[in-house]
């Protein structure tokens, strides 16, 4: 049930820079990191019947058996078998790995380490797509596009008219943005400490900003005030536990929905007074926007295709792969979207 894929287009995730940075996570190296990419099928393994070689795919860090509860279920997609693990480092069927050097095994990255010009998945952790479509902009529907877009359209769902808050105005949190938009709210409040991305941020819907740094009390109480007395959706974007908190806590009671996407630390925890909940606010989490990679990727890149949903701007800068350090260096400075990197370069 294995697919070697070609890479043709991959970038970096912020999951990619904290498992590299290996802060608090377990350490699985030597090991071969990315996941947000797009190439063609270049050979199946025995038992692949749904695919062809030259067929264009995007490989998705978390999988779809088909079979389990969850793809049989219509409110997940965390599949019993290929859900996302990050300390799995080899394939499931023989626990061995498919990249080595000098005999010794180079590990995989969740299912997919796309930062190589070929790589081997699991056949349930590829999305069949639109050939029509051009890889090298649909790439980025394989990760952080669609966790923002689903975590704000399938999950959040603000109603038309509402206020929406994003923590995190990267990739992930400028898809959210997007979503909201697309959805019809009417305030969209970006959050970021760096305030040089809420420049970009209006490119994506975003209409009001605050800087945490800018207060000297809770940004949640900040936002309560601007709102009379909280946003109707938060959406957070981060991978900071505190601003996982204040995600939750700015929202309105009675009716206000906050949604987790950010990657936490290993020993994070999430701390609030239980009487939150009882006022009637909820909190949710998801892995790829609650997005079912093989069934519902294909018709995220129709919404590309029909002109619903617009790609280009997320990608702000390209590297040839033997720079992919520079595409490293734009994340940690906070500096641009996305980077496409190009394997044929
Ligand atoms: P990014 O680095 O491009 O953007 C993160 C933004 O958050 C930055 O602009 C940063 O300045 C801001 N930020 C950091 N701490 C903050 C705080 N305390 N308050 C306000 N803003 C803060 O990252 P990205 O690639 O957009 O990914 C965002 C998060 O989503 C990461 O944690 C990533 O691991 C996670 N992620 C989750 C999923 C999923 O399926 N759940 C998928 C992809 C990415
Ligand atoms: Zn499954």
């Amino acid at each position: 049930m294995e697919v070697r894929l070609k890479i043709l287009f991959t970038s970096l995730c912020h999951t990619d820079v904290y498992f590299w940075e290996a802060k608090g996570q377990t350490p699985v190296f030597p090991r071969i990191f990315g996941h947000e990419a797009g190439g063609v099928v270049e050979s199946l393994g025995e038992g692949v019947t749904d695919l062809k070689p030259g067929d264009h795919v995007l490989p998705v860090f978390t999988g779809e058996c088909g079979d389990c509860r969850h793809c049989k279920s219509e409110e997940s997609n965390m599949c019993d078998l290929l859900r996302i693990n990050t300390d799995r480092g080899v394939m499931l069927s023989d626990g061995k790995t498919r990249f080595s050097i000098n005999g010794k095994p180079i590990y995989h990255f969740v299912g997919t380490s796309t930062f190589s010009e070929y790589t081997v998945v699991h056949v349930g952790c590829v999305a069949k797509v639109n050939p029509a479509a051009p890889l090298d902009k649909i790439f980025v529907l394989s990760c952080g596009i669609s966790t923002g877009l689903g975590a704000i359209l399938n999950v959040a769902k603000p109603t038309k008219g509402s206020t929406v808050a994003i923590f995190g105005l990267g990739a992930v949190g400028l898809a959210a943005a997007e979503g909201a938009r697309i959805a019809g709210a009417s305030r969209i409040i970006g959050v970021d400490l760096n305030p040089n991305r809420f420049e970009e941020a209006k490119k994506f819907g975003c209409n009001e900003f605050v800087n945490p740094k800018d207060y000297d009390k809770p940004v949640q109480e900040v936002l309560a005030e601007m709102t009379n007395g909280g946003v109707d959706r938060s959406v957070e974007c981060t991978g900071n536990i505190n601003a996982m908190i204040s995600a939750f806590e700015c929202v309105h009671d009675g009716w206000g929905v906050a949604v987790l996407v950010g990657v936490p630390n290993k020993d994070d925890a999430f701390k609030t007074h239980p009487v939150n909940f009882l006022n009637e606010r909820t909190l949710k989490g998801t892995f790829f926007g609650n997005y079912k990679p093989r069934s519902d990727l294909p018709s995220v890149v129709e919404k590309y295709m029909n002109k619903e949903l617009e790609l280009e701007k997320f990608i702000t800068h390209e590297v040839a792969f033997s720079d992919i350090n520079k595409a490293f260096d734009y994340m940690l400075a906070g500096e641009g979207i996305r980077c496409l990197i190009r394997m044929d370069t």
